[in-house]
This record gives structure tokens, C-alpha cells and sequence, in this order.
């Protein structure tokens, strides 16, 4: 695509945070993808860190990593999932890389004798960012959306740049959605419309009208509110879209459609809109999900229970495997900081499955080694990403080895046998922010292991986020006690996968598989684990009604 024939989407939240922008956006992608256009995703965020890689998981829920390393906001997430196409760094921008590469034109002395301006130097900045996408010439259909609520200072220089943009490109090349919320007052029992009219005011005021209002509610709309709100924030009338509560987010697109959302978009980008979608593939997922004929229940072992957002792709990625094998999943959650020794039965007893989480840090780490124990001696199927495969390393290596003080160095930096160690090239590193392994690397899959049954392929790619690896000084004695690198990195021999061969399903991998499962393509090693659960609960009917008739 011709970059001047790109058509540019803008959305902008109003009235409160958190209104699912992010879901709103991926399933306007997946619509516009369905019906044949070439789409992808941006998020600006207005925060001032260069990326959410130093972020608490508590502060902003999960870190999101693409193939080319770009440590994101968790909704890049949504948007690999439901358009099933990678993203990159230049699909998120934050306030703080925006400042940080004119700041570093301004030292190089780009612009020599001029002062620095928020206006334009920052908004050319965020222009430039959003047009990049649109120069590559991969896509016809860019959908920005932009973090943050309308009116916060801090999106000020985001919301300038839009206006700017719809400017520049003309009504029929960009539009801007409004996401908002019409709240219920139970007392009155009305749904009210004017928290959306001061939203929509207050970015008329910055110059930008909403073509489009997509309104999120709990309960349905009656043609007098949407019409209401169409009259007050100046959209067309047909330009109200409902965005009922659902049941999952995979609904959301189906709701949209069900609306002619996808089509309104189109009419207002001059886009033809004759060809419905083919919905097909989407509508037997979530058909799948939501009546599946099996059922699990999985234990996440992690620190971040407490906000689940923490786990965002895991959980996904749960939720693609089920419905590809028919089942549902329900998650236990269970907070490893509360494993010991005396609570394990009690937090982990009757799960068909048990995950592992990922993390940084030593708190919770004790219990989820608790757990890999536990999992190991009751041979329940279990999966080990990143933290939890090195756990499961250190379990085996003090349990099975016998090497008592065994450890992770990134929590006990003197133990006798680190078995989990900083690799060389991280040991002179001193700055956080961008500085893990990153991105995707290679990994080769040894013929013959579970791993290879898994992939079905000898050379592989998955994303890594981490800075401890497996210490390959210690890969013969765990491989003469089965536990067993069956996959690694073949340049530089860093293990990958970790197999046990005595054992159904206990597996672990230093990667973080998660972020690539997409509900087209949900991932073959989560889809493996769903499986090993599924088989591992039917052998125990079949032992349980066995007993009892021998009784
Ligand atoms: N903290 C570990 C490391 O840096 C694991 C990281 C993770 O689980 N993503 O190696």
C-alpha cells in the first residue's frame, strides 16, 4: 500500500480508565482484517518510562515482549492475538521515548540555534512515530490507540498530534472513536448520558471531533440514550456503538459486528463495505470456549496472583489451548508466597495441572520450588516457563542431586552450586531498563523428546525475557537423572527446554512461549500441556472406578 492511500483510526478513552480500549481496538483490527484489509495496532502510551519493562507487574499488569525484543504494554498483546500477526518496537511508543529521542536530537544539535518545543518538536516526534508504521508499506489500515483518559495532562501532546494528523490526512483518511462509558444509577434506574457529552466536549475543545462513540455499558442501550448521545456529542446517528459487558473478550468483536461497527468505520473511510467478514474460524472458537466438553482445573503458581492482568498472555494461551482440545479451563490461583512445606497439599491437592509462572525477585520463589516438588513426586503434569523452569531446576538439582544449597544466583549470589547463574555477557550490565535477553531466539529441538513432539519442527523461535540461564556445568548429572535439555540455543548451547523423561508431562522452558499463542494459532506446547492434564484426569477415573469394582 501506497503510504498516502493509508487510512489512520484513532482511539481515544473518555470518562474513566480501564474501559478496554485495547480490546475495542483489536476487535475492530480482526473485523477489518476479516474482511481482507491489511491491519495493525499502535498504543501510545503517555507514561514518561521509556517502555513498561521496569514497571511492577502490580502497576501495569503484564510486560508484553515482541519478536524484535520491544519490552510493551500488555494490550500488544491483544493485538497479536486477535489479528494473529506479529507487532514490533515501533507498534508502542511512551511518552518517555518520545522525549528521549528528541532530547538526544537536540544534544546531536538537529536543531541547532532553535528552542525545543513540546509544540512542534514533540508532536512532529509522535507523528513521525505514528507514520512510520504507515510508510512500511505492509499495511492499509493503521488504529492508534492512544493510552490514558482524555483530558489528562499528560496526553496533551498525544491528543495535539491527532488533531494534527485528522488534519493533515482529511476527513475520509483518518477518523477518531471515542471509547466511553454511560454508567447506570441504580437509584434512578437510568442509564446517563452526560459523563460521554463533557468527554466528547472536552475533546472538541482540543480541536478533535469523535466520528464515532463506542459506549461501554452493563446493560443495553434503548435507541432514545443512543440517539440522545449522537444528538449531544455531534456523531451521526448510526455512529453509537454499544459495548455491553461480555461474557469474554473474544465476544466483543461478534457484539461490534452484530452493530455494523466494522461497516460505519468503513463508510467513513470511504472503504468499500459490501463483502461481510468471514467470521467463521472466530465464531467456532468461541463457540468451543464457551461450551467445551471437558473440563480442568490448572494451579498458577506465581507472586503476582493478586492482579491477574499480571499473567495476561499465560492465561490467554490457556484459554486457546481449551477450546482447541475442547476444553475449560478454571485456574486456581495460588499465591506462592503462601506455599510451605505444610500448605502445598492444601493450595496444590486435586489440580489436573500445575503452571509455574515466571518472575524476578526471591519472594514467592521458596514456594514455587515447594510446588515443583510437590508436582515432581505426584507426577502431575507440569509446565515451567522462564522462573519456573529454573525452579524446577533447583528443585531437582537439591532433591534429586542431592546438592543441598543448589540455587539461582540472582537470589543467593554465594551458593556453592548456581545452577541457575548470570550469563557472562549480563555480568558487566548495570542498567535495568531494556538490558534482558530480549525477543526471539533460536532454539534446536532434539529428535525423539516430547519437545519435538510438540513443535514437530528441529529449529524453532521464541521470545525470551530473562537474565539467568541454566549453568551447563551441571547438564550431565541432570541429564543422567532424566531430567534432560532437549532443546538449546544452537550458537551459543544455552538450554531452552528442560524434559523429564520418567515423567508424563514435566517440562520446563526458559522462554516465554505465551506470547505467541493467538486464537488462530493457539501454541502447540500449551495445547500439549492442556492434553497431558486432560489424559493424566481420565487415568484417574479409570484407576478410581477400577478400585471400586475390585472392591
Ligand atoms: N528472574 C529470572 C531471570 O531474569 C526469570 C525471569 C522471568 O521469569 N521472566 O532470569
Amino acid at each position: 500500500m501506497e503510504p498516502d492511500s493509508v487510512k489512520y483510526i484513532f482511539v481515544t478513552g473518555g470518562v474513566t480508565s480501564s474501559l478496554g480500549k485495547g480490546i475495542v481496538a483489536s476487535s475492530l483490527g480482526m473485523l477489518l482484517q476479516a474482511r481482507g484489509h491489511s491491519v495493525t495496532i499502535q498504543k501510545l502510551d503517555p507514561y514518561l518510562n521509556v517502555d513498561p519493562g521496569t514497571l511492577n507487574p502490580y502497576e501495569h499488569g503484564e510486560c508484553y515482549v515482541t519478536e524484535d525484543g520491544a519490552e510493551t504494554d500488555l494490550d500488544l498483546g491483544h493485538y497479536e492475538r486477535f489479528l494473529n500477526r506479529p507487532t514490533s518496537q515501533a507498534n508502542s511508543v511512551t511518552t518517555g521515548r518520545i522525549y528521549q529521542s528528541v532530547i538526544e536530537k537536540e544534544r546531536r544539535g538537529d536543531y541547532l540555534g532553535k528552542t525545543v518545543q513540546v509544540v512542534p518538536h514533540i508532536t512532529n516526534e509522535i507523528k513521525r512515530r505514528i507514520k512510520l508504521l504507515g510508510s512500511s508499506g505492509e499495511y492499509d489500515i493503521i488504529i492508534t490507540e492512544i493510552g490514558g483518559t482524555v483530558g489528562d495532562i499528560e496526553s496533551l501532546p498525544f491528543i495535539e498530534s491527532v488533531r494534527q494528523m485528522t488534519w493533515d490526512l482529511g476527513e475520509k483518511n483518518s477518523m477518531v472513536i471515542h471509547l466511553t462509558l454511560v454508567p447506570y444509577l441504580a437509584s434512578s434506574g437510568e442509564l446517563k448520558t452526560k459523563p460521554t457529552q463533557h468527554s466528547v466536549r472536552l475533546l472538541m475543545e482540543s480541536g478533535i471531533r469523535a466520528d464515532v462513540l463506542v459506549a461501554r455499558t452493563e446493560y443495553r442501550l434503548p435507541k432514545d440514550v443512543k440517539e440522545k448521545l449522537a444528538l449531544f456529542c455531534n456523531v451521526k446517528k448510526g455512529n453509537v456503538i454499544e459495548c455491553k459487558d461480555a461474557g469474554s473478550i473474544y465476544e466483543v468483536p461478534l457484539m461490534l459486528h452484530e452493530q455494523k461497527f466494522d461497516e460505519v468505520v468503513l463508510k467513513t473511510l470511504d472503504l468499500p463495505f459490501d463483502k461481510e467478514p468471514d467470521l467463521n474460524n472466530w465464531n467456532n472458537f468461541v463457540d468451543k470456549f464457551q461450551n467445551p466438553s471437558h473440563q480442568l482445573e490448572i494451579a498458577l503458581v506465581g507472586k503476582y496472583v493478586s492482579l491477574q492482568d499480571s499473567y495476561k498472555s499465560i492465561t490467554e494461551a490457556l484459554v486457546h489451548a481449551g477450546a482447541s482440545t475442547d476444553t475449560g479451563i478454571k485456574i486456581r490461583w495460588v499465591y506462592s508466597g503462601e506455599v510451605t512445606a505444610q500448605t502445598v497439599d492444601s493450595l496444590l491437592g486435586g489440580v489436573d495441572g500445575i503452571l509455574i509462572a515466571p518472575g524476578f525477585g526471591d519472594r514467592g520463589v521458596l514456594g514455587k520450588i515447594i510446588s515443583a516438588n510437590y508436582a515432581r513426586r505426584k507426577k502431575i503434569p507440569t509446565f515451567g516457563i522462564c522462573l519456573g523452569m529454573q525452579v524446577m531446576v533447583i528443585e531437582f538439582a537439591r532433591n534429586v542431586l542431592g546438592l543441598k544449597d543448589a540455587d539461582t544466583t540472582e537470589i543467593h549470589g554465594q551458593t556453592t552450586h548456581p545452577v541457575i547463574n548470570l550469563m557472562e555477557g549480563q555480568k558487566n550490565i548495570t542498567s535495568k531498563g531494556g538490558t534482558m535477553r530480549l525477543g526471539n531466539w533460536k532454539c534446536q529441538i532434539q529428535k525423539g523428546s516430547k519437545a519435538y513432539e510438540i513443535y514437530g519442527n528441529e529449529l524453532i523461535q521464541e521470545r525470551h525475557r530473562h537474565r539467568y540461564e541454566f549453568n551447563n556445568d551441571y547438564l550431565d548429572d541432570f541429564e543422567k537423572s532424566n531430567f534432560c535439555a532437549v532443546g538449546k540455543n544452537p550458537d551459543t548451547g544455552l538450554v531452552e527446554i528442560m524434559e523429564h523423561k520418567e515423567l508424563p508431562f514435566y517440562m520446563g522452558v526458559q522462554f516465554h512461549p505465551e506470547y505467541k499463542s493467538t486464537v488462530v494459532k493457539p501454541h502447540p506446547f500449551f495445547v500439549k500441556f492442556v492434553e497431558a492434564a486432560l489424559l493424566q484426569k481420565q487415568n484417574k477415573k479409570i484407576h478410581a472406578t477400577g478400585k471400586k469394582a475390585g472392591q
